[in-house]
């Protein structure tokens, strides 16, 4: 859990976030040899397709979200623009554009509009290629699950969700907006549901760092050796940090991540054996030993202590990062 600002690029090096937003308009809008939109594959030639056959008033509309005279602008915007942006610039253009264009928001119409800009294909194609890019292995919104998938010639096998941030049904031209899609569990995505949301009353993992907002304790008292004799189920807890409290409380009650985390009480227990264990020579010997011989870094080796990683920036890497971060710290096993 941490926020995602930064993605790999096509050799495995990081980049920024914004690049890969770019990069998804692309490849979301492929073009003929020619050097023309692909009738079918791409969300231009799906709306070019649709301005086409339709009757008057929607036409109009769509004509407003492709924005050919101005180069795509405003489609650009749609898939690329920031969260933030998306709030401040885009919702209020299209509100704008649908009054203009004189017709109303109808289930049916939101549902159209999904199919027209290509949600399900963008889906099943870009969910594996999103989370790979984005380096991530684990649920953004909870952390305790992974997020996976795999694709050979033969198939593409999705195994994780794509979550809209801004929900589709109430937002539906933001159904393909890059920074609107949130790879998550299926947990996740079904505990958020379509509920009502807003930057400011809930954390997006794109923006906003869940790592810095609240931190888990066991509260030790007393002898690490003691309380691993009493064989009791150790205590998690979240506690809030910061200032904004009222934010990352929606999001840890949206997850019920207070309810969720005390189930793996077994693994801060794992964690008190380790502290146990690995006094300061031992760990003064294992990083001789893995520096000198293998070449590891200082959280190579306090990945191998904890089984887990441990530096901020890798805590999507692995489900339960945080938690075994947060409790090693609590208790000293590292600094
Ligand atoms: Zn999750």
């Amino acid at each position: 859990m941490r926020k995602i600002d930064q993605a790999l690029d096509g050799q495995r090096k990081v980049m920024p976030l914004q690049h890969l937003a770019e990069e998804f308009f692309r490849l979301i809008n492929p073009k003929t040899k020619k050097g023309k939109f692909k009738k079918k594959e791409s969300v231009i030639g799906r709306l070019k397709g649709r301005i086409k056959g339709h009757s008057k008033l929607p036409a109009r509309f769509y004509e407003g979200l492709l924005d050919e005279g101005n180069n795509f602008e405003m489609l650009r915007q749609i898939v690329t623009s920031s969260p933030f942006e998306m709030e401040q610039r885009v919702m209020p253009e299209i509100e704008q554009l649908q009054h203009s264009s004189g017709f109303s928001w109808t289930k049916a119409f939101r549902k159209e509009i999904i199919t027209t800009l290509g949600y399900p294909l963008i889906r099943k194609n870009y969910t594996n290629w999103l989370v790979d890019r984005l380096g991530i292995k684990a649920c953004p919104y909870c952390g305790t699950q992974y997020i996976l998938g795999f694709s050979s010639q033969k198939e593409k096998k999705v195994l994780c969700e794509l979550d809209h941030f801004f929900p589709k049904e109430e937002y539906p031209y933001l159904c393909i907006s890059f920074y609107n899609l949130v790879p998550s569990c299926s947990a996740c995505n079904r505990l958020k549901s379509s509920g009502g949301t807003s930057l400011a009353s809930y954390p997006h993992p794109y923006i906003d760092d869940l790592n810095m907002m609240f931190t888990f304790k066991t509260n030790p008292a007393g002898v690490i050796r003691s309380i691993i004799a009493q064989r009791k189920n150790i205590p998690i807890t979240l506690e809030p940090m910061g200032t904004n409290t009222r934010k990352i409380d929606n999001h840890l009650k949206r997850f019920r991540l207070a309810e969720v985390y005390p189930n793996h009480s077994d693994v801060a227990e794992e964690i008190y054996w380790k502290k146990y264990v690995y006094n300061k020579s031992r760990k003064r010997e294992l990083t001789k030993l893995f520096n000198g011989k293998l070449g590891l870094t200082q959280k190579e080796v306090d990945r191998f202590i904890i089984g887990n990683y441990t530096a901020d920036e890798d805590l999507l890497k692995r489900p339960l990062a945080k938690l075994t971060k947060d409790i090693a710290r609590e208790i000293k096993l590292i600094p």
